[in-house]
Protein backbone atom coordinates (compact mmCIF):
# COMPACT_ATOMS: atom_id res chain seq x y z
CA UNK A 1 0.00 0.00 0.00
CA UNK A 2 1.44 3.78 -0.93
CA UNK A 3 1.65 5.44 2.58
CA UNK A 4 -0.60 8.55 0.69
CA UNK A 5 -3.54 5.18 0.33
CA UNK A 6 -2.27 4.25 3.96
CA UNK A 7 -2.97 7.76 5.52
CA UNK A 8 -5.90 7.96 3.35
CA UNK A 9 -7.48 5.00 4.83
CA UNK A 10 -6.49 5.76 8.62
CA UNK A 11 -7.77 8.76 8.28
CA UNK A 12 -11.25 7.75 7.19
CA UNK A 13 -11.44 5.20 9.81
CA UNK A 14 -11.80 8.11 11.80
CA UNK A 15 -12.97 10.70 10.15
CA UNK A 16 -15.45 8.84 7.53
CA UNK A 17 -16.87 10.66 4.26
CA UNK A 18 -20.19 10.36 5.42
CA UNK A 19 -23.23 10.20 2.33
CA UNK A 20 -24.73 13.36 1.23
CA UNK A 21 -28.34 11.78 1.34
CA UNK A 22 -29.00 9.73 4.63
CA UNK A 23 -25.56 10.85 6.59
CA UNK A 24 -24.12 7.00 6.89
CA UNK A 25 -20.50 6.52 6.21
CA UNK A 26 -19.28 5.99 3.01
CA UNK A 27 -17.51 2.69 1.86
CA UNK A 28 -14.03 3.14 0.19
CA UNK A 29 -16.12 2.08 -3.44
CA UNK A 30 -18.71 5.05 -2.65
CA UNK A 31 -18.51 8.91 -3.59
CA UNK A 32 -20.54 11.53 -2.40
CA UNK A 33 -23.40 9.14 -1.93
CA UNK A 34 -24.07 5.22 -0.23
CA UNK A 35 -25.50 2.90 -3.33
CA UNK A 36 -28.85 2.97 -1.58
CA UNK A 37 -29.54 6.53 -2.26
CA UNK A 38 -27.92 6.66 -5.63
CA UNK A 39 -30.66 4.16 -6.47
CA UNK A 40 -33.19 6.08 -4.73
CA UNK A 41 -31.79 9.28 -6.76
CA UNK A 42 -35.10 11.41 -7.72
CA UNK A 43 -34.67 11.22 -11.27
CA UNK A 44 -37.57 13.14 -13.67
CA UNK A 45 -36.29 11.23 -17.06
CA UNK A 46 -37.53 14.22 -18.78
CA UNK A 47 -34.83 13.56 -21.54
CA UNK A 48 -36.51 10.77 -22.79
CA UNK A 49 -39.84 12.83 -23.52
CA UNK A 50 -39.61 16.26 -24.71
CA UNK A 51 -42.86 17.86 -23.43
CA UNK A 52 -42.08 17.24 -20.10
CA UNK A 53 -42.74 19.56 -17.17
CA UNK A 54 -39.73 21.58 -17.71
CA UNK A 55 -40.49 22.17 -21.12
CA UNK A 56 -43.76 23.44 -20.23
CA UNK A 57 -42.67 25.63 -17.54
CA UNK A 58 -40.70 27.84 -20.25
CA UNK A 59 -43.51 27.54 -22.68
CA UNK A 60 -44.08 30.82 -23.92
CA UNK A 61 -41.21 32.55 -22.60
CA UNK A 62 -38.32 30.97 -24.24
CA UNK A 63 -38.54 29.03 -27.41
CA UNK A 64 -36.20 25.39 -26.69
CA UNK A 65 -35.03 22.78 -28.60
CA UNK A 66 -34.62 20.74 -25.75
CA UNK A 67 -35.64 21.51 -22.12
CA UNK A 68 -34.74 18.91 -19.46
CA UNK A 69 -34.25 18.59 -15.34
CA UNK A 70 -32.42 15.59 -14.07
CA UNK A 71 -34.20 15.34 -10.45
CA UNK A 72 -36.86 16.71 -8.46
CA UNK A 73 -36.26 18.74 -6.00
CA UNK A 74 -38.25 18.16 -2.76
CA UNK A 75 -38.19 19.24 0.43
CA UNK A 76 -35.65 17.82 2.38
CA UNK A 77 -35.45 15.18 -0.74
CA UNK A 78 -32.29 14.16 -2.32
CA UNK A 79 -32.25 16.10 -4.91
CA UNK A 80 -32.49 19.42 -2.41
CA UNK A 81 -29.59 17.95 -0.31
CA UNK A 82 -27.53 17.70 -3.33
CA UNK A 83 -28.07 21.11 -4.62
CA UNK A 84 -27.35 22.64 -1.24
CA UNK A 85 -24.04 20.74 -0.71
CA UNK A 86 -22.66 21.99 -4.09
CA UNK A 87 -24.55 25.56 -3.78
CA UNK A 88 -23.71 26.08 0.06
CA UNK A 89 -21.36 23.61 1.13
CA UNK A 90 -18.94 24.23 -1.97
CA UNK A 91 -18.68 20.76 -2.98
CA UNK A 92 -17.43 21.63 -6.49
CA UNK A 93 -16.42 17.59 -6.70
CA UNK A 94 -20.04 16.92 -6.10
CA UNK A 95 -21.05 19.36 -8.85
CA UNK A 96 -19.08 17.90 -11.46
CA UNK A 97 -19.94 14.41 -10.75
CA UNK A 98 -23.76 15.13 -10.93
CA UNK A 99 -23.26 16.68 -14.63
CA UNK A 100 -21.38 13.76 -15.33
CA UNK A 101 -23.48 11.47 -14.38
CA UNK A 102 -26.64 13.03 -15.43
CA UNK A 103 -24.88 13.67 -19.23
CA UNK A 104 -23.75 9.59 -18.89
CA UNK A 105 -27.33 8.43 -19.04
CA UNK A 106 -29.05 11.13 -21.32
CA UNK A 107 -26.03 11.37 -23.83
CA UNK A 108 -28.01 7.48 -25.51
CA UNK A 109 -31.21 10.08 -25.64
CA UNK A 110 -29.99 12.47 -28.12
CA UNK A 111 -30.38 14.96 -25.82
CA UNK A 112 -26.77 16.62 -26.68
CA UNK A 113 -26.81 16.51 -30.29
CA UNK A 114 -26.11 19.24 -32.45
CA UNK A 115 -24.85 21.12 -29.22
CA UNK A 116 -22.18 23.84 -30.10
CA UNK A 117 -21.12 25.08 -26.66
CA UNK A 118 -22.67 24.66 -23.12
CA UNK A 119 -22.80 27.80 -21.17
CA UNK A 120 -23.67 27.97 -16.99
CA UNK A 121 -25.77 30.61 -16.10
CA UNK A 122 -23.50 33.36 -14.99
CA UNK A 123 -22.88 35.07 -11.11
CA UNK A 124 -22.15 38.48 -11.02
CA UNK A 125 -18.32 39.15 -10.91
CA UNK A 126 -18.46 39.74 -6.97
CA UNK A 127 -20.58 36.91 -5.77
CA UNK A 128 -18.33 34.89 -7.64
CA UNK A 129 -14.93 36.45 -5.70
CA UNK A 130 -17.25 35.48 -2.64
CA UNK A 131 -18.30 32.47 -2.96
CA UNK A 132 -15.24 31.14 -5.39
CA UNK A 133 -17.02 29.03 -7.57
CA UNK A 134 -20.07 28.96 -9.78
CA UNK A 135 -22.71 26.34 -8.77
CA UNK A 136 -24.15 26.03 -12.61
CA UNK A 137 -20.28 26.13 -14.02
CA UNK A 138 -19.03 23.23 -12.47
CA UNK A 139 -21.76 21.28 -13.23
CA UNK A 140 -21.14 22.51 -16.75
CA UNK A 141 -17.82 21.22 -15.96
CA UNK A 142 -18.90 17.48 -15.56
CA UNK A 143 -21.47 17.84 -18.55
CA UNK A 144 -18.21 18.98 -20.87
CA UNK A 145 -16.53 15.76 -19.58
CA UNK A 146 -18.62 13.02 -20.90
CA UNK A 147 -20.17 15.05 -23.79
CA UNK A 148 -17.02 16.72 -24.81
CA UNK A 149 -18.92 19.58 -25.76
CA UNK A 150 -16.65 22.94 -24.87
CA UNK A 151 -17.71 25.33 -22.06
CA UNK A 152 -17.98 28.67 -22.96
CA UNK A 153 -18.19 30.44 -19.07
CA UNK A 154 -16.84 34.53 -21.08
CA UNK A 155 -19.15 35.37 -22.99
CA UNK A 156 -22.42 35.60 -21.21
CA UNK A 157 -22.24 37.48 -18.27
CA UNK A 158 -24.30 39.25 -15.45
CA UNK A 159 -24.45 42.92 -15.64
CA UNK A 160 -25.52 43.45 -12.17
CA UNK A 161 -26.42 42.08 -8.87
CA UNK A 162 -29.60 40.86 -7.86
CA UNK A 163 -30.94 40.85 -4.23
CA UNK A 164 -31.46 37.59 -3.10
CA UNK A 165 -34.56 35.98 -4.91
CA UNK A 166 -36.02 33.52 -2.01
CA UNK A 167 -38.45 35.13 -0.67
CA UNK A 168 -39.62 37.04 -4.02
CA UNK A 169 -43.45 36.30 -5.29
CA UNK A 170 -43.54 35.13 -9.14
CA UNK A 171 -43.87 38.39 -10.56
CA UNK A 172 -40.85 40.51 -8.23
CA UNK A 173 -38.75 37.23 -9.16
CA UNK A 174 -39.17 37.75 -12.71
CA UNK A 175 -38.69 41.52 -12.57
CA UNK A 176 -35.84 41.37 -10.22
CA UNK A 177 -33.96 39.21 -13.26
CA UNK A 178 -34.60 40.83 -16.49
CA UNK A 179 -31.89 42.94 -18.04
CA UNK A 180 -29.42 41.68 -16.02
CA UNK A 181 -27.38 39.18 -18.33
CA UNK A 182 -26.13 40.83 -21.50
CA UNK A 183 -23.34 39.54 -24.38
CA UNK A 184 -20.12 40.53 -24.48
CA UNK A 185 -19.67 39.45 -28.01
CA UNK A 186 -23.06 38.58 -29.85
CA UNK A 187 -21.27 36.95 -33.04
CA UNK A 188 -19.68 34.21 -31.23
CA UNK A 189 -22.69 32.54 -30.93
CA UNK A 190 -24.69 33.26 -34.38
CA UNK A 191 -25.49 30.24 -35.96
CA UNK A 192 -24.78 28.32 -32.72
CA UNK A 193 -26.69 25.77 -30.28
CA UNK A 194 -25.90 26.45 -27.03
CA UNK A 195 -26.93 24.58 -23.81
CA UNK A 196 -27.56 26.68 -20.83
CA UNK A 197 -27.18 25.03 -18.11
CA UNK A 198 -28.55 26.26 -14.34
CA UNK A 199 -28.95 24.21 -10.66
CA UNK A 200 -32.80 24.29 -10.06
CA UNK A 201 -35.57 25.47 -12.33
CA UNK A 202 -38.00 26.81 -10.49
CA UNK A 203 -39.96 29.77 -12.15
CA UNK A 204 -37.47 30.08 -14.66
CA UNK A 205 -36.94 33.68 -14.70
CA UNK A 206 -33.28 33.53 -14.26
CA UNK A 207 -33.14 30.97 -17.67
CA UNK A 208 -35.64 33.87 -19.13
CA UNK A 209 -33.24 36.73 -18.82
CA UNK A 210 -30.34 34.45 -19.80
CA UNK A 211 -31.96 33.86 -23.06
CA UNK A 212 -33.11 37.07 -24.01
CA UNK A 213 -29.16 38.03 -24.01
CA UNK A 214 -28.47 34.96 -25.93
CA UNK A 215 -30.64 35.94 -28.49
CA UNK A 216 -29.27 39.01 -30.01
CA UNK A 217 -27.26 36.13 -31.87
CA UNK A 218 -28.47 36.21 -34.86
CA UNK A 219 -29.91 32.30 -35.39
CA UNK A 220 -28.86 31.21 -32.08
CA UNK A 221 -31.08 28.46 -30.49
CA UNK A 222 -31.28 27.43 -26.97
CA UNK A 223 -31.27 23.99 -25.05
CA UNK A 224 -31.69 24.23 -21.19
CA UNK A 225 -30.53 21.47 -18.70
CA UNK A 226 -30.75 21.97 -14.92
CA UNK A 227 -29.86 20.00 -12.21
CA UNK A 228 -33.05 19.42 -10.05
CA UNK A 229 -36.64 20.90 -10.56
CA UNK A 230 -38.79 22.28 -7.85
ZN1 LIG B 1 -27.06 7.34 1.70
Amino acid sequence: MQPMNLFKNLFSLFYPELCVGCSEALIEAERFFCLGCVLNLPKTNYHLNPENRASDRLLGKIPVVRASSFLYYNKSGLGQKLVAEIKYRGNIYLGKWIGSYAAKEMLPSGFFQDIDFIVPVPLHRKKLRKRGFNQSEVVAQGISAVTHIPLHTKNLYRKRANVSQTTKGVFDRWKNTQGIFDLKQVDLFEDKHVLLVDDVLTTGATLEACAKALFRSKNIKISIFTVAIA
